[in-house]
């Protein structure tokens, strides 16, 4: 790794985890030093490659005062949160917690600093069942789950927050993250899979037995849930146009992130199969409680404010560079990767 002492830094909450371990790659070739917070309990060491890694919580602030204090970073970005929204039914407590009272910490740390401006990590799922779509970010806000929900209520303490302090922050809302870094360097290692992209590549590949369709009585064409999959790099890309939008003195908000085209389940498992040259075995079961039926973003916001393209994100290329780290990673769990129980980092 290259250092140099004018390279300004940026703290990653949570950069040992999927998308924060792809900001990182696209921070470091922006030339800023990203120095990942993590504690790494879902999160992997071997993700961590252009910067230092502080082991720390979120729920610790003296480690975070200390991580702040010694690496004086110019902006800070915050990945690191439970995600799965079946678990936030059955465990908000644990949600709330991470969610809003370790981000509380960071908004609050990085306000002592000086306010850092903060990019954080949200998600369609502020919008709960959306009135019309492509969602723009000034649709009703009325998410259907706890982890929406909680992810709202740091939305909502960050523009507080602006209001007041003069705290700046991007609210990034993602669509469906998916895909890997076409390079291979990083890609997605949740423990366990639930997303759909893997859990069908992983079907296809035979490690498991099929994917579950949930739900094929949508008001949608084929009766399956529609979802915007927008490819991590991508994802990656746009933080880095938050960053400078904030360092060049822009005024924080809440931004899409999607490419405004919507597949349904089916279309994703078929994609999967066509890619792959492999059959996936499926079966429809019941509706996952918390899904609405149909999520596309309105994109034009990202790009008018971030000069946001999805260039990466075309389902082809998402099944490609998954299916490619899949198939590198091979079948077991990777020795460093967390117990499931613990923090989840995006
Ligand atoms: N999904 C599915 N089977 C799976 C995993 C997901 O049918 O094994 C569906 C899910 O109901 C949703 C879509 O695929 O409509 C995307 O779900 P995912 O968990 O990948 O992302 P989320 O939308 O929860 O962020």
């Amino acid at each position: 790794m290259v250092r140099s002492t004018s390279q300004p830094t940026a703290l990653v909450a949570g950069g040992a985890g999927y998308i924060g371990s792809h900001a990182c790659k696209a921070l470091a070739a922006g030339g800023f030093l990203p120095v990942v917070y993590d504690t790494l309990s879902t999160g992997h060491r071997g993700l961590v490659r252009w910067g230092p890694l502080v082991e720390g919580d979120l729920l610790d602030v003296d480690t975070l005062a200390g991580a702040f204090a010694t690496h004086r970073p110019a902006v800070a970005l915050h990945f690191a949160a439970c995600t799965y929204v079946g678990e936030s039914f059955e465990d908000p407590a644990r949600y709330y917690a991470n969610n809003v009272v370790g981000a509380l910490h960071l908004l609050d740390a990085a306000r002592s600093e000086g306010n850092v401006p903060i990019v954080f990590s949200s998600t369609c799922a502020v919008y709960g069942e959306p009135g019309s779509v492509p969602i723009t970010e000034d649709a009703a806000l009325a998410p259907v789950n706890p982890y929406g929900r909680t992810k709202l209520a740091v939305e909502h303490a960050l523009a507080d927050y602006e209001s007041a302090y003069g705290l700046r922050s991007v609210r990034l809302r993602y669509f469906n993250a998916c895909g890997c870094d076409p390079d291979g360097e990083v890609g997605e290692s949740h423990e366990p899979e639930t997303h759909l992209v893997p859990r069908a590549i992983l079907a296809a590949m035979g490690r498991l037995d099929e994917i579950a369709i949930f739900g094929d009585d949508y008001p949608t064409p084929d009766g399956t849930a529609v979802r915007d999959y927008v490819h991590v790099t991508d994802l990656a890309d746009a933080h880095v146009a938050a960053v400078r939008h904030l360092l060049g003195g822009g005024d924080g908000g809440a931004v899409n992130l999607g490419t405004g085209r919507g597949f349904s389940v089916r279309e994703v498992v078929d994609a999967v199969e066509r890619v792959t040259g492999l059959p996936v075995p499926r079966r429809v079961v019941a509706r996952r409680q918390g899904d609405p039926a149909v999520l596309v973003a309105d994109g034009s916001r990202a790009r008018r404010l971030l000069g946001f393209k999805a260039v990466h994100s075309d389902i082809d290329t998402i099944v490609r560079t998954a299916h490619a780290w899949l198939a590198r990673e091979g079948p077991s769990p990777r020795p460093e990767a967390g117990a499931v129980d613990a923090i989840q980092t995006t």
